[in-house]
């Protein structure tokens, strides 16, 4: 396919996007070109703009990478796929195959992984070229634009949870409600798990509770830890989806003893590096772990429990042009849900 498409492009780190016509990218073999009609606004979107990350992104850079879109056209030796099919793309945008990790049903921590919209152009544009094994299938008779979220905060807070080893009917503590974690707790919900809920904003607590959390504690005026341990006796697990260090140096103290606390956020920088109480962890006989995005069996899983309503995203769509105005929203903490980007 020849033409031009818009992309919004970042040329340099902590610029602002421009929106910029450049020629529609032709698929590899392996390679699928997808037409993009939604792509979610992450906040590793804006973690990658703001080099908050090592390494920083190849520039210049297309970010997005909560896509759905149609396959527009095949690259050389694709055959599971057909043009005009409904596609996902994900962060993991591919790994290698062959590692160890690959081999053991852990690709979200191959060393040679590619990430969408980080390493390889993303869905800020109207087209944009995948790697047809890792795209994920999303039903036909899904919207658009409310399942894209599912392909990055979905994938990541279902496999999240997972991690956790939470069992149904234990309390799992969801520390950050913005755009994965308003979506964690309805997950924990279906999965029959008891949500608490910890933020600093009353708009997303009181979002918290109508997705179905149970407890809300404003982190902005208590200790989560002291008041979570004093409502429920602390929760058996824990996520962490907050930009803020502050969130991961309290989230030991949400648990009760032998709870199991799974780390998502990314908040980067000078934030990287936090202050924690070793014999907390020792005494409680606490487990910290982290959680990269999902495998593609954990993208299709999460698509299905969200196809079948049991997690919903709150969107608001808005025009590529936002990109910018969005960012700033985000970083103010404004955003309630997800925005997604409305290319089609
Ligand atoms: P978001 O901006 O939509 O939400 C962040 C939320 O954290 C907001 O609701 C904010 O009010 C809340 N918060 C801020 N400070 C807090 C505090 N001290 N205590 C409790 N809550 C607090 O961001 P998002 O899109 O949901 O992404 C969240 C983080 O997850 C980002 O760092 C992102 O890069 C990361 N992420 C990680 C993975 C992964 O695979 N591990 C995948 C996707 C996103
Ligand atoms: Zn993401
Ligand atoms: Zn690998």
């Amino acid at each position: 396919m020849t033409g031009t498409m818009k992309a919004a492009v970042l040329r340099t780190i902590g610029t602002p996007l421009k929106i910029e016509t450049l020629p529609i990218p032709e698929p590899g073999p392996g390679e699928v070109l997808i037409k993009v009609h939604a792509c979610g606004v992450c906040h590793s979107d804006l973690h990658a703009v703001e080099g908050d990350w090592t390494p920083l992104p190849n520039l210049p850079l297309i970010p997005g990478h909560e896509v759905v879109g149609e396959v527009a056209a095949l690259g050389a030796g694709v055959d599971h796929l057909v043009p005009g099919q409904r596609i996902g793309v994900p962060w993991m945008y591919s790994a290698c195959g062959h590692c160890e990790f690959c081999l053991s049903g852990m690709e979200t921590i191959c060393t040679a992984a590619e990430a969408t919209g980080y390493s390889k152009p993303g869905g800020y544009a109207e087209y944009m070229v995948a790697d047809a094994a890792f795209c994920g299938r999303i039903p036909d008779g899904a919207d658009a634009y409310e399942i894209a979220p599912i392909l990055c905060a979905g994938v990541t807070t279902y496999r999240g949870l997972k991690r956790t080893g939470a069992r149904p009917g234990q309390w799992v503590t969801v520390i950050g409600i913005g755009g994965l974690g308003h979506i964690a707790v309805q997950y924990a919900r279906a999965m029959g798990l008891r949500v608490a809920a910890v933020d600093v904003s009353t708009a997303k607590l009181d979002h918290a509770k109508t997705l179905g959390a149970e407890i809300v504690v404003n982190a902005a005026g208590v200790d989560p830890g002291t008041e979570i341990r004093r409502l429920i006796g602390g929760s058996h697990a824990a996520v962490v989806t907050a930009v803020s260090s502050r969130a991961f140096e309290q989230s030991v103290s949400v648990l009760r003893n032998g709870g199991t606390v799974c780390w998502i956020g990314l908040p980067g920088g000078k934030q990287d590096d936090i202050r924690m109480t070793i014999s907390g962890i020792v005494n409680g006989e606490m487990s910290v772990r982290g959680s990269n995005v999902g495998t593609r069996q954990d993208l299709q899983e999460a698509v299905d429990f969200a196809a079948r309503s049991l997690a919903r995203a709150t969107i608001k769509t808005e025009p590529l042009e936002n990109v910018n105005a969005i960012f700033a929203r985000m970083k103010k903490g404004e955003i309630t849900g997800r925005v997604v980007l409305k290319l089609a």
